[in-house]
């Protein structure tokens, strides 16, 4: 794997990694709005973008870097699953793309996004004061660190919002999708939802690299809140099946398989944790302190483990009553 930097194009809100002749992962860079990771694919005649960032910003640099590494622009364009930090950037593409995504994520964003838009408007001036405060107070080095990136992240977010257009996908599938190219076919798979209610992957069988979006995390708790944390397992499972070399996560480095057996783990830890804790008698009400085992100790914003396990125990209940 080689590293793209150097050249006055280089952007700053993605990494470019080459994974393989014409694929590359673009890795968000902390602190910058991306968040999430996406990827870039040349099918030989058609060059292929997998997510869309979480500001249009960071996906002008993404659309910039797929022209500049394929020599056209990207006229497919595949959502992973709603969530904004994967479909911000559609506008970007649009028109002149083909937006593809399942038919559920295409009703989610519908749905969902224009709504959490606005909430987030009015609630990050507070969150951004929030964390202002704790970084003012905070004396280890390493959570002044993250909170400063998280105080950066919600900044270039805050910035955004008032520019993105919500863009829904103009062309769906259930369950498989095969997009077939001059030197390459690409597979898009649904193998149904966990971290929400659709979640779709892309796969490049014959170099057996998986651009998982936010079915897999690493060095990042995942967020469970949307999803079913049971599909989520099963749906990991499943996958664990493919021949897998390399695996581009949601968030975090790209990696092996190793983020698919993780996230899995950390999801199976908090179940776990959710049955201690719900025969000492804690509830989704009184949950404060979620002692996270290593390695997910180090993993970057630890404050999604107590929101998890409130949404563990919350279901948990809901299933018992
Ligand atoms: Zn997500």
């Amino acid at each position: 794997m080689t590293v793209e930097s150097g050249s006055s194009a280089a952007p700053e809100s993605i990494l470019i990694e080459r994974l393989a002749e014409g694929v590359y992962a673009a890795i968000a860079v902390p602190g910058q709005g991306s968040l999430g990771n996406a990827g870039i694919v040349d099918l030989g005649d058609q060059t292929l973008v997998f997510d869309t960032l979480r500001t249009p910003r960071a996906a002008m640099e993404l659309s910039a870097a797929a022209e500049r590494l394929t020599g056209r622009r990207a006229t497919l364009v595949v959502n992973s699953h709603w969530h904004d930090d994967h479909v911000a950037g559609n506008q970007v593409f649009v028109p002149g793309a083909s937006i593809i995504a399942t038919e559920m994520t295409r009703d989610l964003m519908t749905s969902r996004l224009v709504a959490e838009y606005a909430q987030d408007v009015a609630e990050l001036p507070a969150i951004l004061q929030t964390l202002e405060k704790r970084l003012a107070v905070e004396g280890d080095e390493r959570a002044r660190e993250e909170l400063g990136l998280r105080i950066a992240e919600n900044r270039r977010y805050a910035e955004a919002i008032p520019s993105i257009r919500v863009t829904p996908p103009d062309l769906t599938f259930g369950r498989e999708m095969r997009l077939h190219g001059k030197t390459r076919t690409v597979e898009l798979w649904s193998y149904g939802g966990g971290h929400t209610t659709s979640d779709a992957f892309l796969y490049l069988a014959d170099e057996r690299i998986m651009f998982a979006g936010d079915l897999a995390f690493l060095d990042y708790h995942p967020w469970l809140p949307d999803g079913d944390p049971g599909e989520w397992v099963r749906i990991i499972g499943e996958i664990e099946r493919l021949s897998l070399n390399t695996v581009v996560p949601g968030h975090g480095p790209v990696t092996d398989r190793r983020c698919l057996t993780l996230t899995r783990e950390y999801i199976e830890t908090l179940e776990r944790l959710a049955d201690e804790m719900a025969r000492s008698g804690i509830t989704p009400e009184t949950v404060t302190d979620v002692p996270v085992p290593t390695p997910f100790d180090t993993w970057s914003v630890a404050q999604f483990a107590q929101a998890n396990m409130r949404f563990v125990l919350e279901r948990r209940r809901n299933r018992a009553g």
